[in-house]
């Protein structure tokens, strides 16, 4: 570009201007996205504490041992045939009334027309 075109330092200041809004839109996303990690990480913490509580007093009341959480653990997390540490999503539903499964959109077992119960944790 000519430094004789007409309009060389407005385009340059604007785009100047431009890149200056873009670097500071860049640092507020930034900066959000930093409280929203440290809100999580306290979120996590948080959860963590009182699955450690209710655990403690689980294990105090009902004579288990940690051996029968990790065994409990390691069921759920089988639950949809890998074992990767994450729980199970949008797998089949087992009925109550005749232990087959079902889809999760189901209100009622497509064989038996058992009503499907969903747990607290679905
Ligand atoms: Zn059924």
């Amino acid at each position: 570009m000519s430094l004789f075109y007409p309009g060389y330092y407005h385009t340059h200041e604007f785009s100047s201007t431009s890149a200056q809004m873009d670097a500071n839109t860049a640092k507020r996303e930034a900066a959000s996205a930093k409280t929203d990690v440290t809100f999580l990480e306290h979120e996590v913490d948080r959860l963590s504490l009182i699955s450690e509580a209710l655990w403690t007093i689980l294990k105090q009341r009902l004579d288990l041992t940690d051996e029968d959480l990790t065994k409990m653990i390691t069921e759920i997390d089988m639950a949809d045939g890998k074992l990767d540490g994450k729980k199970a999503k949008g797998g089949p539903r087992m009925c109550s009334g005749c232990g087959r499964p079902n889809a999760r959109r189901h209100v009622r077992c497509m064989y038996c027309g058992e009503l499907m119960k969903s747990g607290p944790f679905e």
